[in-house]
């Protein structure tokens, strides 16, 4: 494209520098103008949502119109604008995989998603890239933008393969060969005609299947292919209601997400920390223990999780997910003999106290971890 100032490989520097600036790690542009480019992906789409993979994300099914039609989000897109952003937060230290992984075998512990643990991303996010869009029309012309993270029908991670970010891994996930997964995606839709880039995103997980190994409730059903339904962010986010019984001894003591596929994805050893103080962990949430967490009365729930993507789930699932983590804990205990026989009726005691409150949701699952404690 041409601009008064800039060459067009001037005004993608400049505008990846002002991505960087602003806390983005990557930035790449992807062509939105030609509806075939997204016409694979699209058909993949539909076989997901036909195969009712989706679970009960009805948004996934009905804005799949849109997703083939991104000019219904900005009226003359042409390209959009993929950037990354890592969100380990900045303090954590060389060995966080090791430390991950052994925080899943405290089963005392709370496991909160690593994303899940400071600041709501969509919020973050979406306030730079509008910073961004508002920079690049004062320095290189009036342009249409639109910043999405999450919040419009896209195929982000075919969008961000496009543009050359990265692959998608077996995982689902995108993957960057130097940053691995731990990273957020937006992406700015514009009408600007930027330059395409292609990058190098060849798939580079090979034969290896860690991911589809490894996944507690094998929600995968084929590599690249996840069934919604079963797995666990899904289940201890997206899920309003009854968790089915079977599932619950797989969730273990993941209050909230999982980040199992990705811990076990080798090129994680190549994940960066992140810049900012957003995403630095709130409340401990890095090692707090369950039934810390099911002391929390709602005022505190709601003051505790202020801006923190955890709020969307209210605090009765809040509840639901850690009960069904102390249910977990206590069978655990019991594995490892009489000298647990305290921390089992600790936590007993810790549910017994919520058995009076009228939560509909929460109770079966009230009932069930008690049952644990007494089997
Ligand atoms: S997030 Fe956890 S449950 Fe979901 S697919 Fe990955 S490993 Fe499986
Ligand atoms: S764990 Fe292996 S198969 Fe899965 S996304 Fe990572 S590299 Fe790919």
């Amino acid at each position: 494209m041409k601009s008064h100032k800039y060459s067009d490989n001037q005004t993608l520097e400049k505008i990846s520098g002002w991505a960087q600036e602003l806390g983005f790690s990557d930035l790449a542009v992807a062509d939105i103008e030609s509806p075939k480019n997204l016409s694979l992906p699209i058909e993949r789409y539909k076989n997901w949502i036909e195969q009712g993979l989706h679970g009960e994300m009805m948004y996934l099914k009905d804005t799949m119109i849109v997703r083939s039609k991104p000019d219904k989000l900005l009226k003359g897109v042409k390209r959009a604008i993929m950037v990354s952003m890592n969100y380990l937060p900045k303090d954590s230290t060389s060995d966080w995989i090791v430390k991950e992984i052994n925080g899943l075998q405290k089963s005392e512990k709370a496991n909160i998603s690593v994303y899940a643990r400071g600041k709501d991303y969509h919020r973050v996010m979406r306030k730079r890239l509008s910073k961004l869009a508002k920079k690049i029309c004062l320095e290189i012309g009036s342009y249409g933008f639109r910043a999405c993270v999450d919040s419009a029908p896209l195929l982000e991670v075919e969008l961000a393969q496009k543009s050359g970010l990265g692959w998608r891994g077996k995982n689902t996930l995108l993957l960057k060969r130097n940053e691995g997964s731990f990273f957020f995606l937006g992406t700015l839709l514009t009408d600007m005609p930027l330059k395409i880039t292609h990058g190098s995103s060849s798939n580079l997980c090979g034969s290896c299947t860690s991911c589809l190994d490894k996944c507690p409730t094998k929600a995968f059903v084929a590599p690249y292919v996840l069934d919604a339904k079963k797995c666990i962010s899904y289940l201890t986010i997206e899920n309003k209601g009854i968790i089915e019984e079977p599932l619950r001894h797989l969730i273990g003591n993941r209050v909230y997400g999982c980040d199992d596929c990705q811990l076990v994805c080798p090129w994680n050893k190549y994940a960066k920390l992140s810049t900012l103080e957003e995403f630095n962990v709130k409340n401990g949430l890095d090692d707090v223990s369950l039934i810390n967490l099911f002391k929390w009365n709602e005022v505190q729930f709601m003051h505790n999780h202020v801006g923190s993507p955890i709020l969307r789930i209210g605090y009765e699932r809040w509840l639901r997910n850690i009960a069904i983590g102390l249910g977990n804990s206590a069978n655990k205990k019991k594995e490892y003999g009489s000298v647990n026989n305290g921390a089992v009726s600790e936590i007993k005691k810790t549910l017994v106290t919520r058995l009076n409150e009228n939560k509909p949701i929460l109770r079966p699952h009230l009932d069930w971890a008690i049952a644990q404690c007494d089997k």
